[in-house]
């Protein structure tokens, strides 16, 4: 023990934030609505498969879902979803799109709490324009030393935030909920990682099969364990 973290990133969709309980609905929806074409496990599948296909296409987001929700939608119905299918699935868009920011249980005080002692830095992927939205609502921007967009969590964009603000990777712990984006990438480049898993996370995310075998990372369930946590690591517990 005796480890000295300096700074703590933090994922935001599904760690500090609800998220994937607003796909999960438009999900249900988009099954309601093509239940006249075709079976809901049909759907469901050709929707996750198109979803991951685009990610390459379109990045993420509720932007690249929708076209992704439209194109299963013509898909399934052979072409004869119309207007008024269309018409509903950019409804459940909007309703994504506006729907208010709700923090996860704990993480207003946690944050307050770790702010004084640590430098915090959020890392976001997605649609800047989403998150940038988010971010804004959720009241949580004056926690953060850095807040940091970026279009996918690889081991080298993690490099490229050390470089940026001069941070030993030693000295950084990444907190979030999933394994391929947030723990395996920090760890592999000699950071240290806090796993929080969430109930609903996309398969996407948790998916990294072997990767992780052998590999030294934390689990918690819920970030208010986090201060405890911090203080058995720094070795004064
Ligand atoms: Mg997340």
């Amino acid at each position: 023990l005796g480890i000295k973290i300096e700074t703590i990133g933090f994922d935001a969709d599904d760690t500090l934030w609800l998220n994937e309980t607003l796909y999960l609905q438009a999900k249900q929806d988009l099954i309601t609505l093509l239940s006249p074409y075709q079976e809901p496990e049909l759907i469901e599948s050709y929707l996750d498969k198109t979803e991951l296909s685009n990610i390459r296409v379109y990045g993420y987001g509720i932007k690249s879902f929708t076209l992704s929700m439209i194109e299963t939608a013509l898909e399934l119905s052979h072409g004869t979803a119309g207007a008024d299918e269309i018409q509903q699935v950019i409804s459940f868009a909007r309703r994504m799109l506006s729907s208010d920011v709700q923090l996860l249980e704990g993480v207003q005080e946690t944050l307050a709490r770790l702010a004084i002692e640590y430098d915090l830095m959020m890392i976001t992927k997605g649609d800047l324009f989403e998150q940038e939205r988010k971010v804004e609502r959720s009241g949580l921007a004056k926690y953060f030393k850095y807040i940091e967009y970026v279009g996918e969590k690889t081991p080298h964009r993690y490099q490229t935030l050390f470089v940026k603000y001069a941070l030993d990777p030693a000295g950084f712990l990444m907190v979030g909920n999933s394994l391929r984006s947030d723990i395996l990438p920090v760890i592999s480049i000699g950071g240290r990682a806090v796993y929080i898993p969430y109930q609903h996370t996309w398969s996407h995310e948790t998916d990294v099969g072997t990767e992780l075998d052998g590999r030294k990372f934390y689990q918690i369930e819920n970030i208010s364990q986090l201060p405890d946590l911090l203080h058995d690591l720094s070795g004064r517990g």
